[in-house]
């Protein structure tokens, strides 16, 4: 990949500006895939952070000039080409994050279903051992005992299915904060619960027309 840049109508990004000539800049990619810039004996140079360079690695963090005013917008001049690496990179946080989300919501919900379900037994026979023992004899506490030991499970075998049944709406509510964010950068196409290592193998956007790149080679 080799982007010309400058003032020139047959450059591959065209510069109107009178202080950038006619063949200013050109950007390419190294053996290791980095953006590679390039001043092409510009008569007002190419400067990055401030300093004026030859040859230099950039990345779309960095403030590159061309002359002494047109500030260049590197994911700009990619997207110019269809490369839209710099923010299908961006992706992959959105997409383990999201991973992350949805264990979190699947495990704190099973933790808590599991407690309710299980804490009124414990309880049950902790006050049944109690009451047995402080009330032999005494049937309005038995019968206290042996109402609790009844009751104390379906109430917590209820609560227990309330908290799962809360799953699916959380579940729900995360995947469609999802789904507008998983997208194509150039068509907006929802990509779908691929993960990013996958969609990056295939180097593409799915959607035919689209053409967007997101691995330049
Ligand atoms: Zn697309």
């Amino acid at each position: 990949m080799t982007i010309k840049i400058g003032k020139a109508n047959d450059n591959d990004y065209v510069v109107n500006d009178s202080h950038v000539s006619r063949r200013h800049a050109q950007l390419t990619r190294d053996v290791d895939g980095c953006l590679l810039l390039i001043d092409m004996d510009s008569a007002n140079g190419t400067y990055v952070n401030g300093s004026r360079i030859v040859k230099k690695r950039v990345s779309p963090t960095d403030v590159i000039r061309l002359g002494d005013r047109y500030s260049l917008n590197l994911s700009e001049v990619l997207k110019s080409r269809n490369d839209y690496s710099v923010e299908f990179a961006a992706l992959r946080e959105i997409y383990d994050k999201y991973i992350e989300q949805k264990v979190k919501i699947q495990s704190s919900n099973q933790f808590k279903t599991r407690v309710f379900q299980s804490l009124p037994f414990a309880l049950t026979g902790l006050i049944g051992i109690s009451i047995g023992f402080m009330g032999k004899g005494n049937p309005i506490l038995w019968g206290g005992s042996l109402f609790i030991a009844i009751c104390a499970p379906v109430v917590g075998i209820y609560l227990g299915a309330k908290q799962s049944a809360k799953i699916p709406g959380q579940l729900q509510d995360l995947a469609n904060r999802f789904k507008i964010k998983y997208v194509c950068p150039k068509c907006g196409t929802f990509l779908g619960e691929i993960p990013w290592e996958s969609l990056i193998n295939k180097k593409q956007c799915p959607v035919p027309s689209c053409k967007a790149k997101w691995v330049d080679e």
